[in-house]
C-alpha cells in the first residue's frame, strides 16, 4: 500500500510538472513570437522610414549594413522579384523572391510576413517585408530558436526540478500513508475491543464488519474445541464401560447367571457409541457439504409418514400411540436429510414421553409455507433449557437421554438440516404439558 501511494503521488507530480512546464514553454513561445515579429516589423519600418534604399541608385555595392546589424538579415528585392541587394549573400548568387510569401504579399498588400525553418536544426528564420514607395520591396529576417530547441534547453532544470518533486512526494507520501495507515493498525489491534472507536467514520462498516468476524471466528474455535472435548468425553464413558465388563469376564470374575447381563451391558454400550459415532458423522458431513446438496421436489407428507410407520414398533414398546395427519405437501429439499429430520424429531417425541403418551405428527400449510409439525404430550422441556436444546450434547436430562439411547445430537442434526433448507424452526414447550416442534419450509 505504502509504495503504490508512493508511485501514485511522484507519478501525479511528475505528470504535473510536465504538463506546466509544457504549458508555459508553449505560452512563452507564443509571447517570444510576438515579441520578434513586432522587433522584425520596427526594424523593417525604421529602414524603409530612412528612405536610404530610395536613395541609393541602385548601386548595390555602395550598400554596407552588414557591420551595423549582425543578426538582421536585409534584403532589398526589385519589382520583378530579382534580389538587389542582401547584406548576408551576395546578391547576385541569389535567385528571384518573386515565389517568396512574405515578398509577394508585400507587393499587394503593403506589408508580408513569413516564418521558415531555416536550414540550420532547430531554429526558425522570421520574415517581414514592407513595400518601398519607389515600388522596390525591403526584407528583414532574423533567425529565432524553435519551440523544441527552447524546451530543450530548459530540459535540464525540468529535469531538475523533477527529481526534487519526486524527492519531496516520496517524502509526503511516506508521512501521509503512516499517517493514514496508523489509525487502521490501532484499529485491528483493537479489534476485540468492543468500545473501540476507529478515528475514520468511512471504516466503522469495515471495522464492524472485522470485529463480528473476528468473533465468529473465535466463537467457531471455541465451539470446536468444546465439540472435539464432548466428543472425547462421550465416546470414553461407553469404551470404559465395555472394557470394563469384558475384563471382569475375561478374569472370570462374573458367575454364570449374571454374564447375560454383562453381554447385554456389553452390546448396550456398543450401541451407544456406534450411535454416536453415526451422529457425529451426519454432523460432520451436514458441516462439510453445506452447499453441494441435491435439492429435489419431494412430498413431505409421503416421508414423514413413511418414518411414523418406521417407529410405530418402538412408540408401540413404549405404549405410546403414534398418528400423521395431512395431505400431499411438495417442497424443495434433500429427502435423505428431510427423512433423517423427521426421524428424530419423532424419535424424541417419543424418547421423552410417558407411557400412554401421544405423538401427532401434521403436515399442512400455514400461510403459503408448508409446516411439518411434531407434537407430544410427554414430558416438555423447561422454558430455561429451550434455547439450548439445540446445541450440541445439550441434554435436559442426561441420564434420561443415555438410558433411551439418545445422544445429544440429535437436535443439533436438525438445526443444521432446517438452516440448509432455509426453513424456520419454532418450540413451544412446557413442563409435563408437552412439547411441539414446528418446522415451516
Ligand atoms: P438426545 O439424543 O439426548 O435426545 P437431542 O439433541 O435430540 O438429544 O435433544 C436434546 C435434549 O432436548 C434431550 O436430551 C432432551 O432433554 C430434550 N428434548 C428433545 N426433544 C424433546 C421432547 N420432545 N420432549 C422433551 N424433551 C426433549
Amino acid at each position: 500500500m505504502k509504495s503504490k501511494i508512493n508511485k501514485r503521488l511522484a507519478g501525479i507530480a511528475v505528470l504535473a510538472v510536465i504538463a506546466t512546464v509544457v504549458g508555459i514553454t508553449i505560452i512563452y513561445y507564443g509571447l517570444f513570437q510576438r515579441q520578434v515579429r513586432a522587433d522584425l516589423s520596427v526594424s523593417a519600418k525604421l529602414l524603409r522610414d530612412t528612405h536610404y534604399f530610395e536613395s541609393v541608385n541602385i548601386d548595390t555595392d555602395d550598400i554596407d549594413l552588414s557591420t551595423d546589424i549582425e543578426e538582421l538579415r536585409v534584403t532589398w528585392v526589385a519589382e520583378d522579384g530579382t534580389v538587389l541587394y542582401d547584406n548576408d549573400a551576395s546578391a547576385k548568387l541569389l535567385t528571384n523572391h518573386n515565389d517568396r510569401p512574405e515578398i509577394q504579399e508585400a507587393f499587394t498588400d503593403g506589408v508580408g510576413e513569413a516564418v521558415r525553418k531555416s536550414d540550420t536544426m532547430n531554429q526558425n528564420t522570421f520574415y517581414y517585408a514592407v513595400l518601398l514607395d519607389n515600388g522596390t520591396v525591403l526584407r528583414v529576417a532574423t533567425n529565432a530558436q524553435s519551440l523544441w530547441s527552447v524546451f530543450m534547453s530548459v530540459a535540464p532544470i525540468i529535469i531538475l526540478i523533477i527529481l526534487i518533486i519526486i524527492t519531496i512526494c516520496i517524502l509526503i507520501s511516506h508521512l501521509l500513508t503512516r499517517q493514514l495507515i496508523r489509525p487502521i493498525e490501532v484499529m485491528v489491534s483493537n479489534l476485540e475491543n468492543a468500545d473501540y472507536e476507529s478515528p475514520y467514520k468511512e471504516l466503522d462498516p469495515l471495522s464492524e464488519m472485522l470485529r463480528s468476524q473476528h468473533t465468529d471466528v473465535l466463537a467457531a474455535a471455541k465451539a470446536r474445541q468444546d465439540f472435539t472435548a464432548n466428543v472425547s468425553h462421550e465416546l470414553k464413558t461407553p469404551l470404559t464401560a465395555i472394557s470394563g465388563y469384558a475384563e471382569l469376564l475375561e478374569g472370570g470374575m462374573v458367575s454364570e447367571d449374571k454374564q447375560n447381563h454383562f453381554y447385554h451391558e456389553i452390546r448396550k454400550n456398543a450401541d451407544r457409541l456406534l450411535a454416536l459415532i453415526n451422529d457425529i458423522i451426519k454432523l460432520s458431513e451436514l458441516d462439510r457439504v453445506d452447499h453441494g446438496i441435491a435439492f429435489e421436489q419431494i412430498d413431505l407428507y409421503e416421508v414423514a409418514k413413511e418414518c411414523v410407520n418406521e417407529l410405530s414398533v418402538s412408540a408401540k414398546l413404549k405404549d405410546i400411540s403414534i398418528d400423521i395427519d395431512g395431505k400431499e405437501s411438495s417442497i424443495h429439499g434433500n429427502r435423505e436429510l428431510i427423512k433423517e429430520l423427521i426421524e428424530n424429531l419423532v424419535q424424541n417425541a417419543i424418547r421423552y414421553n410417558n407411557p400412554g403418551g401421544k405423538v401427532m405428527v401434521t403436515v399442512n400449510t400455514i400461510d403459503n409455507s408448508t409446516c411439518l409439525i411434531v407434537k407430544d404430550n410427554g414430558i416438555g422441556i423447561p422454558a430455561a433449557d429451550q434455547q439450548r436444546v439445540f446445541e450440541r450434547f445439550y441434554r435436559v436430562d442426561k441420564s434420561r437421554s443415555k438410558a433411551t439411547g439418545g445422544t445429544g445430537l440429535g437436535l443439533a442434526i436438525v438445526k443444521h438440516i432446517v438452516e440448509i433448507h432455509d426453513a424456520k424452526l419454532q418450540l413451544d414447550s412446557a413442563p409435563g404439558v408437552g412439547t411441539t416442534i414446528s418446522v415451516l419450509f
